[in-house]
């Protein structure tokens, strides 16, 4: 069998590709400092692998429905209440996903007729654009600007609007630009999504992650906003739990309904396991140890951005949100793929090239701030020292 025309035009993942570039070096005697994917390196907390180890000792191994079991939906609700002030129907108006990628592609499968055509940002999550496409849709990119604090600036997003669009992806705390969005900034989507009846999917990965005293604020919280929205959350990042791969999806009942078609056909249903872990999770409020873990983290991308943009020529400044530290080199020559390039052959760290975020990026790097105290001193030196040397030309 041949490989799809629809496969043949899509870009790996450069972030998956990267980490997966910088394990095959390792092994091969490499040293390597991997700052690439969005991983943690700290353990997922005890207290939820114990909830894990509880739900396979009590045989709680089998296929759920589709949609999720009823306990972990419940929960879901819960959490979306209290911390998100989201009123969610656990019986119709959520769905458990296998994380927010599969959550995403799932909604656009649901939602999106081949020819419709999706909104996004620019720079954005390396995975929006393959999601839409493989759900037969048409990725719009709008830019977001330093200059407007990266935020769509409003009358070029109502202007990329046409009778095609059906939906805009929306990531706040943002990948990779760091950015938490304000009430105000969600009031102009909820005006946009109402006046042109669009649907908009909320990626919120990264909502417990906010730094300085910032709050998350969720679209789906506006009652008008909240018959337009889809909302992806997951446990991949806030609790280290990249490798379980679960979360969930909120929105309203016909496409819940609609995705869980999906589901029957593509997964069954989210793994029974990780659906009790993380219903333990989110049926309580945070625990000490997770407020712990993030204001280390808060801590790692304090540390790393205040040493990167003291860099000559450089600017870093904190992530409002999120684990990114979103480094300018706008004023150095080269652009975001010469230095990464540079920058792993010349000290063995691995970042990632800001135009892997799309066209707007290229004046960036992308370096994920939480990992061990040792290997962020040490990276941090390498780059400092790196800098001072330009790439050659690509
Ligand atoms: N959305 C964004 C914005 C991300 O940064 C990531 C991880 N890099 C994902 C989704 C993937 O999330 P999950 O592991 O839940 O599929």
């Amino acid at each position: 069998m041949r490989v799809s025309q629809r496969l043949g035009t899509m870009v790996e993942s450069e972030t998956v590709r990267l980490a997966d570039l910088a394990d095959t070096l390792k092994r091969q005697g490499h040293t390597i400092l991997d700052f690439s994917a969005g991983r943690a390196s700290d353990p997922t907390p005890r207290y939820i692998c114990r909830a894990a180890e509880n739900a396979m000792e009590s045989g709680d191994t089998h296929q759920t429905p589709a949609r999720g079991k009823l306990a972990y939906l419940n929960a879901c609700a819960v959490k979306l209440k209290r911390e998100n002030g989201i009123e969610a129907d656990p019986g119709t108006e959520i769905i458990a996903t296998m994380g927010n990628k599969q959550g995403l592609v799932c909604s656009l499968l649901a939602g999106i007729d081949p020819g419709d055509e999706v909104i996004v940002e620019d720079p954005g999550f390396v995975s929006y654009l393959p999601a839409i496409q493989l759900a037969g849709g048409i990725p719009v990119p709008v830019p977001l600007r330093p200059e407007n604090n990266y935020f769509w600036d409003p009358a070029e997003l109502e202007k990329a609007v046409s009778n095609q669009t059906r939906a805009l992806i929306f990531c706040s705390p943002h990948n990779p630009c760091g950015r938490v969005h304000t009430e105000a900034e969600l009031e102009i989507l909820e005006s946009l999504a109402e006046k042109h009846n669009l649907t908009v999917i909320t990626d919120e990965i990264y909502e417990r992650l906010t730094w300085d005293g910032r709050v998350h604020r969720s679209l789906a919280a506006r009652p008008k906003a909240r018959e337009h929205t889809i909302t992806l959350m997951g446990t991949t990042k806030a609790y280290a739990m990249g490798g379980w791969r679960i979360g969930f999806a909120s929105g309203p009942a016909p496409l819940i309904e609609a995705m869980t078609k999906v589901q029957q056909h593509m997964i069954t249903s989210a793994n029974s396991i990780c659906q009790s872990a993380a219903a333990h999770i989110f049926a309580s409020p945070v625990s000490p140890e997770l407020s712990a873990l993030w204001n280390s983290w808060e801590t790692c991308c304090h540390q790393a951005t205040v040493r990167l943009d003291a860099i000559p020529g450089i600017r870093c400044p904190m992530p409002e949100g999120g684990f990114y530290a979103w480094i300018d080199i706008s004023k150095l020559p080269g652009n975001s793929l010469s230095w990464a390039h540079h920058i792993l052959e010349t000290s063995g760290v691995v970042l990632v090239p800001g135009a892997a975020f799309g066209p707007q990026g290229d004046q960036f790097l992308r370096m994920t701030c939480v990992k061990e105290d040792t290997v962020l001193e040490a990276g941090l030196e390498l780059l400092e020292s790196v800098f001072q040397t330009a790439p050659a030309p690509l």
